[in-house]
């Protein structure tokens, strides 16, 4: 028998309907049996997301004001909910023990986690589910990792037949106090409890029929992408690609669980598979990119003869706790490409630092690039990717300000002007498009 986690994203339980049809789904396979769920999303755009509207009560709470107005609107929402759904649930005293934690902790996770914890229950509570609470058992070191106990402590709590409801986005630190993943981390939630149970599968039901191969709003009809594997999506995610929570991916790769982008609104489409390997072979499965990089290129004549120095200029990056993205070099010039939001503040204080410490012949700074990585495990098989992709961005007119080849030949990145970057994406989505 295969056994399934499924993840419903906030947008997927916005209100009684779309519950509903995530009930429908649910049902519609008894191998769905371990079901992590988000809080309550937007209903329309211009809507409160719960996770939101707890984030403020909390900061309203810690400033000693009054936080009535989230609370109402909350209460208001879980009680439309519990009565749409015909399941009685006492958000009230929920609300008040709530309440009276609202302001306690410095760190809002306590208060943020809520939504999910509330959805939750109130979720087991229409399946007849087994509740869990992630608090007594996805357990983070002190170090904000998660502690690997946390498969057995999980695992022992999903044992046994019938529906199992966890709320996703937290866990506990190991003075018991709740902490959250980053923002959309009910994804990793998912990924865990998928390992935990020992699943066959992890589908994540989102409100898009899965990837696809570049942004829409770049490339209107960019195509879905079938299948994808772990190391790719990485890189895709990396770049900008934001389906899934990019930590989402650790927990089940390790134990080659793949997960199925689906999409709640559209349960027959095929979504996008995320595998440890695929058959296809097409050379590139995504491209993407996004804008606020800045490439220091430091030029120094028998810079390959001086010892150490790529350690000195390292060491400065080190020493101002800034991460680097890519370095490309040549005999004399070495060139590290940085996100502008590391730089912040820090800049002046770097390019000063590696002047002294380096005494190049040249320094300068180009800021103002966008990065893309073109993405495809089938491009080692492949003669001739760079060549089509050079030659597309030649034709469409924008300059390649930097290049890197990653050695798993699975990816190229190109560096080009912030301005450049649609354009770019653009031609290099057509020459591949139909390319196999
Ligand atoms: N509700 C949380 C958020 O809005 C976590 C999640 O939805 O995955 O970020």
């Amino acid at each position: 028998m295969t056994r399934i986690t499924c993840k419903f994203g906030g947008t997927s339980l916005a209100d009684a309907a779309c519950i509903r049809e995530v009930l429908a789904i649910i049902r519609a396979n008894p191998d769905r049996r371990f079901i992590v769920a988000s809080a309550p999303g937007k209903r329309t755009p211009d809507d409160k997301k719960i996770t939101d509207l707890l984030y403020a009560w909390h900061s309203i709470a810690r400033q000693g004001l009054d936080a009535s107005e989230p609370r109402r609107i909350i209460e208001a929402r879980f009680t439309e909910l519990a009565r749409e759904l015909g399941v009685t649930f006492d958000i009230d005293s929920h609300l008040r023990e709530i309440a009276e934690l609202a302001g306690a902790y410095e760190t809002p996770d306590y208060m943020a986690s809520r939504g999910e914890y509330l959805n939750s229950r109130l979720i087991a509570e229409v399946l007849g589910a087994v509740f869990v609470d992630p608090a007594d058992c996805i357990k983070f070191k002190a170090s904000g990792e998660l502690d690997p106990a946390t498969y057995d402590l999980l695992g022992a709590r999903l044992q046994g037949g019938g529906l199992f409801v966890v709320p996703g986005f937290y866990g506990a630190m190991p003075d018991g106090s709740v902490r959250t993943f980053s923002r959309g981390g009910s994804d990793v939630t998912g990924s865990i409890v998928a390992r935990a149970s020992k699943c066959d599968l992890y589908e994540n039901w989102t409100d898009v029929s899965g990837f696809l191969m570049a942004d829409p709003r770049i490339v209107p009809n960019a195509k879905r992408i079938e299948e994808v594997t772990y190391k790719e999506l990485r890189e895709l995610a990396y770049m900008g690609a934001t389906v899934l929570h990019d930590e989402a991916i650790f927990p089940v790769s390790t134990a080659g669980i793949p997960i199925h982008i689906r999409n709640t609104k559209d349960p027959k489409a095929p979504g996008t598979m995320i595998v440890a390997a695929r058959e296809s072979h097409t050379p590139v499965c995504g491209i993407a990119g996004h804008t606020g990089f800045t490439m220091i290129n430091i030029e120094k004549t028998l810079m390959n003869k001086e010892k150490g120095f790529g350690v000195r200029v390292l060491s400065v990056f080190d020493e101002f706790g800034v991460s680097w993205e890519h370095m490309p070099t040549g005999i004399d010039t070495m060139s590290l490409i940085v996100r502008d939001q590391e730089l912040k503040g820090k800049g002046d204080a770097i390019f000063e630092a590696i002047q002294k410490r380096t005494d190049p012949d040249e320094l300068t700074i180009t800021s103002g690039l966008a990065m893309i990585a073109t993405v495809g495990q089938g491009m080692n098989h492949h003669v001739g990717v760079a060549a089509r992709l050079t030659g597309a961005l030649a034709r469409a007119g924008v300059n390649i300000r930097v290049i890197d080849q990653g050695s798993s030949e699975m990816n190229i990145i190109i560096g080009v002007e912030e301005g450049d970057l649609k354009s770019a994406i653009q031609a290099i989505y057509e020459t591949f498009d139909t390319w196999t």
